[in-house]
């Protein structure tokens, strides 16, 4: 059972973001990471990250500060536009067990550059 009480300090993005574990970094600065996602579902497949240690959306918008918060969805427009996405992406978060949150680290999958399943309930990340 995946635990959102208690952050990780172990887990992979936290890795990732501590430059451990190699990474395709698409984008960065003070507050945010994103890099490709390992197993893409779609050409355009990146994973958005806040380098605060905050394990779910929940918590992220619960306990990060306002600029924190600013920084990551500004983050996400800036990465959907340096990537000519706007012709239609998707953002999906998964929070929790039932989602199948797989990495207890707050993340946006943004995926794109192809015509999406239209069961976006369904979806494939
Ligand atoms: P989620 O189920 O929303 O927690 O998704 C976690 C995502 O992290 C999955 O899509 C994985 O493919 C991706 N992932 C796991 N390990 C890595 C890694 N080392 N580098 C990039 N993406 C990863």
């Amino acid at each position: 059972m995946l635990d959102l009480k208690k952050y990780d300090k172990n887990n992979i993005f936290a890795r990732i973001l501590r430059k451990e574990i190699n990474s395709k970094i698409v984008y960065e600065n003070n507050y945010v990471l994103a890099f490709e996602d390992i197993h893409p579902v779609a050409p355009f497949h990146v994973l958005v990250i806040p380098k605060g240690e905050y394990t779910c959306y929940n918590d992220f918008i619960n306990n990060a500060s306002q600029e924190e918060q600013i920084a990551f969805f500004k983050a996400v427009a800036e990465i959907s536009e340096q990537n000519d996405l706007l012709d239609g992406y998707r953002i999906v978060s998964n929070i929790g067990s039932n989602a199948r949150q797989m990495v207890p680290h707050f993340h946006f999958h943004i995926v794109g550059k192809k015509i999406l399943p239209h069961k976006s309930m369904e979806g494939e990340v």
